[in-house]
């Protein structure tokens, strides 16, 4: 846990948030400010900034972040039209809040490429 980090204060039920799903590692809550209908964010409970941060001791919490991702989107009912998970890394990526968090995002069509 990071003192000053919003995520992990919402993990640890500190800061309200919309919870959808919780594991003994993972976490999943609605996104504050909701770019398409469905708008969620899978985050690990362990504090970790950046996808580049990822390496092969911690590299399990990312496909774990998926499986969530996809039950989630099988519960919302966009499984089947289909979704978007993202992953922002660093500023050009236009990464705000520094603990890796997966967007999963559905009930539109996106375009390609990204903006
Ligand atoms: P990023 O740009 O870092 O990939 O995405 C950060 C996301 O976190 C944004 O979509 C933003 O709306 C969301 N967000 C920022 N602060 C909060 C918060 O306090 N609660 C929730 N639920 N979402 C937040
Ligand atoms: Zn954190």
């Amino acid at each position: 846990m990071k003192k000053d980090c919003i995520f992990c204060k919402i993990a640890k039920r500190e800061l309200k948030s919309d919870i959808l799903y919780e594991d003994d590692k993972v976490v999943a809550f609605k996104d504050i400010n909701p770019q398409a209908p469905v708008h969620i964010l899978v985050i690990p409970k362990e504090h970790i900034s950046k996808i580049s941060d990822i390496n092969e001791t911690n590299k399990e919490i990312i496909s774990d972040l998926i499986v969530v991702a996809n039950k989630i989107a099988d519960d919302l009912k966009v499984k089947e039209s289909g979704y978007r998970l993202v992953l922002n890394c660093g500023s050009n990526a236009g990464q705000e809040v520094f603990h890796i968090h997966l967007h999963l995002l559905g009930g539109r069509r996106f375009s390609w490429p990204p903006g």
